[in-house]
């Protein structure tokens, strides 16, 4: 198929949208995507081929859908709004191994999903332009509920992308990049500019690629603590962590026993969360846990 004829051509979008009478819904993050150089990296750094499976969240009028179902084997979207499921059965009827899912993505069960949808293929990647205002929380719920994925590809605001992909000690690491380096290796992809969207967005994009880890890169014993100590590591960020801990673990008491256990766990109370490594939070963790510190 040529550039032109392709949903995500900039004249074939908007025939689209006066066609069927569509009007965005901001409140949605409709932002659709029309430049096919994007659409081109994206579809790349997913890395698939007949035998994968793709999930997207969010296919709009289906623009990156169409891309994927020319090159993975098992393609499934998940669309919140009701509008555009005509649309988007009548742009994708010449693609049967497509599955359009009318459903918020958050409420789906995603394990019952991957058997239903990817019980053929190897392997499945998430691959989305992810709507800005629930990015987090999506990502979250793909990467907790250990989901068999391969990776996760994705559109999302930049200073989110930056974050997620955040090395400690400067500014942009705190709770996010530890929870999303926790369960997968995070890479930019490239940063994207508003004017490939319609609408624009406010904010400029990136594409993030999540290589989905087999197992974490610390060992935990109880992963709830574990981010509980983080959480409260980053209360206040300019606050050391001795407060940070001393305000969640051992309010009313003095900083002795507080003092003991950071030692015992060879971190310097007087430094930043934002300075600590996942595997000195783990260490945290494991001391506190084992003091009985919850
Ligand atoms: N994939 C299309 C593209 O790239 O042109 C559209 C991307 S647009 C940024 C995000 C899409 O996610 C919209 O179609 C919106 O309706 C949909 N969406 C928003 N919240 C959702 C949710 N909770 N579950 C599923 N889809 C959602």
């Amino acid at each position: 198929m040529s550039g032109n004829d392709y949903i995500s051509s900039p004249s074939k979008t908007k025939d689209i949208i006066s066609r069927y009478g569509f009007s965005f819904k901001k409140s949605l993050g409709q932002n659709f995507l029309i430049d096919q150089n994007i659409l081109d990296k994206i579809v790349d750094a997913a890395q698939l081929d007949t035998a994968s499976g793709a999930l997207e969240i969010g296919p709009g009028i289906g623009a990156l859908t169409q891309r994927l179902a020319e090159t993975a084997g098992a393609v499934t979207a998940v669309e919140i709004d009701r509008r555009l499921i005509p649309i988007l059965k009548d742009l994708l009827a010449d693609y049967p191994h497509v599955n359009i899912r009318n459903d918020d993505v958050l409420k789906v069960d995603l394990r019952q999903l991957f058997a239903e949808d990817f019980a053929s293929v190897e392997k499945v990647s998430v691959v989305a332009n992810l709507p800005y205002y629930v990015t987090t929380p999506i990502l979250m719920k793909l990467l907790e509920e250990k989901l068999p994925l391969h990776n996760i590809v994705v559109m999302i605001q930049r200073e989110v992308a930056e974050r997620m992909a955040a090395a400690p000690g400067g500014k942009e690491y705190g709770s996010l990049s530890i929870a999303v380096q926790y369960y997968s290796e995070p890479e930019l992809v490239c940063i994207v500019p508003k004017t490939v969207f319609i609408p624009q967005p406010n904010v400029e994009s990136a594409v993030i690629r999540l290589k989905v880890r087999e197992r974490p890169p610390v060992e935990v014993a109880d992963e709830k603590h574990f981010f509980e100590v983080v959480q409260a590591s980053f209360t206040q960020r300019r606050k050391t962590i001795a407060n940070n801990l001393k305000s969640r673990f051992f309010p009313g008491e003095g900083r002795e026993r507080l003092e003991a256990l950071l030692a015992e766990a060879g971190i310097d109370g007087g430094r930043r969360g934002e300075t600590l490594s996942i595997a000195e939070y783990a260490r945290l963790s494991a001391v506190l846990l084992a003091a009985g510190i919850k």
